[in-house]
């Protein structure tokens, strides 16, 4: 699960980056409105913490627009006490949800979890099943039913394994998942794609499962049995 945070204050913003990544959360991080404009057009949020007082384009701004783009990102927003009207226009304009500003971590992170567990039945669980395969989104663990074996999976290639489980069977484009596992930030040429699924493939195999992650030519990858 993919989450934006569009806070100027960058210490605000960090800790909140932090607190979600221990959540097992992808965060990306803008600090002005219109960078934040930028990152949620590309739909690729799950969930989008939005502050409404920022630089270049408000959060409010931001958010009319996006729902006129039909993103289908969660919105949380954040606000001071001091713009309750704000608030109101939040909600009309589409939000899911608002903290007031100073608030605790812990009631953020909440509220994100909230939305994400409404977002979709099966996304949010704990356990994410594919054919003989069990991931613990917790533990990172992946296990073999059929043969009860277990084996520990690494960041990168535990956003991989999740993207694909929660896309089993069909094709994804290296694109997608360039996007939704290192961001859209990202210098796609850096990035090795075909070593963390080489890992990622070994480790499939290593616990005796007959899950495969197949290239499928000039169109993508497809995990399947
Ligand atoms: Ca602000």
């Amino acid at each position: 699960m993919r989450i934006l945070i569009v806070e100027d204050e960058e210490t605000i913003a960090d800790i909140i980056t932090t607190k979600l990544r221990a959540e097992k959360y992808v965060v990306d991080t803008s600090y002005d409105g219109e960078d934040g404009l930028y990152k949620a057009n590309s739909n690729i949020y799950d969930l989008i913490i939005l502050d409404i007082m920022l630089p270049k384009i408000n959060g409010l701004e931001i958010l009319k627009e996006i729902k006129e783009n039909d993103i289908n990102a969660k919105v949380i927003l954040l606000t001071a006490k001091s713009e309750l009207d704000d608030k109101l226009k939040g909600f009309d304009t589409g939000a899911d949800d608002y903290v007031t500003k100073p608030f605790h971590m812990e009631e953020l992170i909440a509220r994100v979890n909230v939305q994400l567990r409404n977002k979709g039945k099966n996304k949010m669980k704990d356990i994410l099943e594919y054919s003989d395969l069990t991931l613990n989104i917790r533990t990172s663990t992946l296990t073999c039913k059929r043969t009860n074996e277990s084996i520990n999976i690494p960041y990168r290639e535990f956003l991989l394994l999740e993207y694909f489980m929660h896309n089993k069977e069909q094709i994804i484009s290296k694109e997608q998942i360039y996007d939704k596992v290192w961001g859209i930030d990202t210098d796609y040429e850096s990035n090795n794609l075909e070593a963390y699924l080489s890992f990622l493939r070994k480790k499939i195999k290593i616990i005796g499962s007959k899950v495969k992650i197949k290239a499928v030519r000039n169109l993508g990858y497809k995990m399947e049995e």
